[in-house]
């Protein structure tokens, strides 16, 4: 891992010794907005590499997107690829790796070993994901309106450049729900039955570095040490997420981005404060180090600061979230929780989530 102000440009060798033809996988705005991609340009061209940008990564991308991106691969001749942007370009070079390097669409899975994979180089240009040191890529699953997640250790970046001026240009409305993913990885990682010593530790570290950066979140101040803060707890919530996955929320929140488009990191946080909640009777001693950690007082303070970063209060009425239950509680992310969750829990945690308020629970 390569990190500070300049780290692509002042490690050349890392881009230049990758591969002979690059394709670098971005959006429409994330490689130009962040400046890495000119920086990428820059190091591509003194090296005499050859290059090709593909720009054309959207939000929330599903398997279509990829095979997409591995066609232009394909074409290009790429035995490399560098991604840079926030978790979707990232999670589309992850699985493009793998297709690129002749893996079948219908064996992408949960478990994906042993098989070749393009080397790729990871920029995150938002700080939220950290899917630059996960070994998971998350698209859109149509068949159950949600998100599916291909894993295995071939879809582990071979480095990562981490520089917090990529994320200075950041509108403060994807800033602010990058950082509620950020959040909710380090959250919920944290309380996760799947929890380790090792992974409390670097999550008790990403909420000091949340908790350092929440009032410049809140207020739109943010300078570069909340920048780089940000980007430090975003890269710490991936590795935390490496080890315990994610939790309940993220079942609930791919289901809010599916149908209702909200972002993801607005889409799971706005269940964290219930979800805590709900896991205060088992673990109140870990709810308690994770406020402290945050500097905050109690679960009030928590649940304002989420409210207070989300874009837009999200409605759903009482059918549609009995429609999403089956589908949530069926995810593999609901069994992290410490406390079971039975239906009615999840029903009840997402009504006063997102449930409309004139009727009462
Ligand atoms: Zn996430």
């Amino acid at each position: 891992m390569y990190r500070g102000t300049g780290a692509v440009l002042n490690n050349p060798d890392v881009l230049a010794s990758l591969g002979k033809r690059i394709l670098i996988v971005t959006s429409r705005t994330a490689g130009e907005r962040s400046g890495a991609l000119a920086d990428v340009r820059a190091v591509l061209n003194d090296s005499g590499i050859s290059y090709s940008v593909c720009d054309s990564v959207r939000p929330n991308p599903d398997l279509d997107d990829c095979l997409a991106v591995a066609d232009i691969a394909k074409a290009f001749g790429a035995d490399a690829l560098v991604a840079i942007g926030g978790g979707s370009p990232l999670d589309v070079a992850k699985i493009v790796s793998v297709l690129a390097a002749g893996m079948k669409a219908s064996d992408l899975s949960e478990n994906v070993s042993e098989v070749p994979a393009l080397p790729f180089v990871a920029i995150p240009t938002t700080a939220g994901s950290g899917s630059e040191v996960t070994r998971y890529a998350v698209i859109l699953d149509h068949k159950d309106r949600s998100k599916r997640t291909v894993a295995g250790d071939p879809l582990y970046p071979a480095a990562v450049f981490l520089d917090g001026r990529y994320t200075e240009n950041l509108p403060l409305n994807v800033t602010r729900y990058t950082a509620l993913d950020a959040l909710s990885h380090l959250v919920e990682g944290y309380i996760s039955n799947k929890a380790t010593n090792e992974s409390d530790s670097l999550a008790i570290d990403g909420m000091r570095l949340f908790g350092m950066a929440k009032n410049a979140l809140v207020n739109g101040k943010l300078d570069h040490n909340d920048r780089t803060r940000l980007l430090d707890a975003s890269h710490l919530g991936g590795l935390v997420i490496d080890i315990t996955r994610s939790n309940a929320p993220h079942a609930m929140g791919y289901h809010l981005t599916y149908v209702h488009g909200v972002p993801h990191g607005a889409a799971c946080a706005v269940f964290l404060p219930e979800f805590l909640r709900f896991n205060a009777q088992a673990g109140g001693e870990k709810i308690k180090r994770l406020l402290e950690a945050l500097g905050m007082k109690d679960m009030n303070e928590f649940e304002d600061l989420v409210i207070s970063l989300l874009e837009n209060d999200v409605r759903i009425a009482d059918a549609e979230i009995r429609e999403m239950i089956p589908v949530i509680a069926s995810h593999s992310r609901a069994s992290n929780s410490p406390r079971p969750l039975a239906e009615e829990d999840l029903f009840a945690i997402a009504k006063r989530s997102v449930g409309n308020r004139e009727t009462s629970l």
